[in-house]
């Protein structure tokens, strides 16, 4: 009985949490664009410009008991404000569910701390990794409606975001929340029965899937690299810094870099700035490999997401951000599955570079490829297009 209750409580809790945390974001996409400030004055309407109200601006609550118009002058609010509170309170309570309840990243909540959990009670070591994954859940969402409405994502969202990722990568580094002696014992183990990969700091790909350090999925899953440098102790702060560091590199790196591959075959632009910046802030959260692969995989959602958007807006310019926040997400919380399967690709320098100089090369054919069939110059595109 106490369980159920303690459980319900959890669940309403980041609701609730999520709900207020969406009510925020929606002043801050609204005002960030414009660079007003997002903590002064108080929300307002839009059209009179008078205060709102306390009870308007509870979440969900406030907007259908108006039924989405200004308590004063009746303007319409727009339905985005009730979506994206709704989106952000699912996602909390989402995330809970799939991290803590259902231990979808294998963090071993349940193997460490069955007894309690069956009782209710949430270690803190889980709390923490959920509010990380709920803190760079809530800067994507800000970010992608940013981009969605103005097709810019702004610099404020994606800096802060940055500084809270290093910062959460710091507190949190990486086994986190797994025990070092453990680790430690298990790589002793391991080093004792395969010497060859450990000498002279050498990686082996092959094999690499039986590596004890991919049994300990912290909030960010995998180390920055393995055997890790004597210099570099996990579980350390410094340790946390460089791996956020890495991740906030490469997702920047690796956007810029096919932008720059695209826009010098095709003659266009392709991804903003704004999509570097996002996979710059995401990086410092995940860890280098989750934003790579996170990137590459942002290509589903981004195909569906751009044929709907096709259909209702009728023009190419897709923004894309939603669609690598949706890519690293998903990465992210399913890494168990999809890490072992590309970790010959990443930890392999030689594997790695030659499949990542490939794909640059066929992308700057692809594009090569349109420039000559559907025209390249920005001004040419009225007239083939
Ligand atoms: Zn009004």
């Amino acid at each position: 009985m106490i369980t159920t209750i303690a459980w319900a409580a959890w669940i309403l809790g980041t609701l609730a949490l999520g709900l207020s945390a969406g009510s925020f974001l929606n002043v801050a996409s609204v005002r960030l664009p414009y660079e007003k400030s997002i903590l002064w004055p108080s929300s307002r309407c839009g059209s009179c410009l008078r205060g709102l109200p306390w009870h308007a601006n509870l979440p969900i609550v406030g907007y259908l008991r108006l039924r989405g118009r200004c308590h004063w002058c009746g303007a319409r609010f727009s339905i985005r404000y009730l979506i994206v509170e709704l989106v952000a309170g699912l996602g909390f309570t989402g995330l809970f569910l799939l991290e803590v309840v259902a231990d979808v990243r294998g963090a071993g909540w349940w193997r460490e701390h069955g007894h309690s959990l069956r009782h209710g009670v949430v270690p803190v070591e889980a709390w923490a990794t959920w509010l990380g994954e709920a803190v760079l859940f809530s800067f994507l969402l800000t970010a992608s409606i940013c981009d969605l409405e103005h097709q810019e994502i702004p610099l404020e969202i994606t800096m802060t975001g940055l500084a809270a990722g290093l910062a959460f990568s710091m507190a949190l580094p990486w086994p986190y929340p797994a025990r070092l002696a453990e680790l430690k014992a298990a790589e002793a183990a391991h080093r004792a029965e395969h010497p060859a990969i450990y000498r002279a700091g050498r990686q082996v790909p092959a094999g690499f899937r039986a590596e004890p350090a991919l049994g300990f999925p912290g909030l960010q899953p995998w180390p920055l690299a393995w055997p890790l440098p004597a210099w570099l102790a996990p579980g350390t702060a410094v340790y946390g810094l460089a791996s956020g560091l890495a991740g906030a590199i490469a997702g920047s790196v690796i956007c810029r870099a096919i932008r720059a591959v695209y826009g010098l075959g095709r003659g266009r632009e392709s991804l903003g700035l704004g999509d570097s910046d996002l996979l710059l802030m995401a990086g410092a959260f995940t860890g280098w490999q989750v934003v790579v692969v996170g990137f590459f995989a942002s290509i589903i959602p981004g195909l569906v997401l751009g044929v709907g958007y096709l259909a209702i807006r009728g023009t190419q310019a897709l923004p894309f951000g939603p669609a690598l926040s949706v890519g690293v997400m998903a990465t992210w919380l399913g890494w168990r599955w999809i890490g072992p399967s590309v970790a010959d690709l990443l930890f392999d320098p030689v594997i790695g570079g030659l499949l990542a100089v490939a794909g640059l090369g066929g992308l700057l054919l692809l594009s090569l490829l349109l420039r000559i069939t559907r025209g390249g110059e920005e001004s040419s595109m009225a007239s083939l297009d």
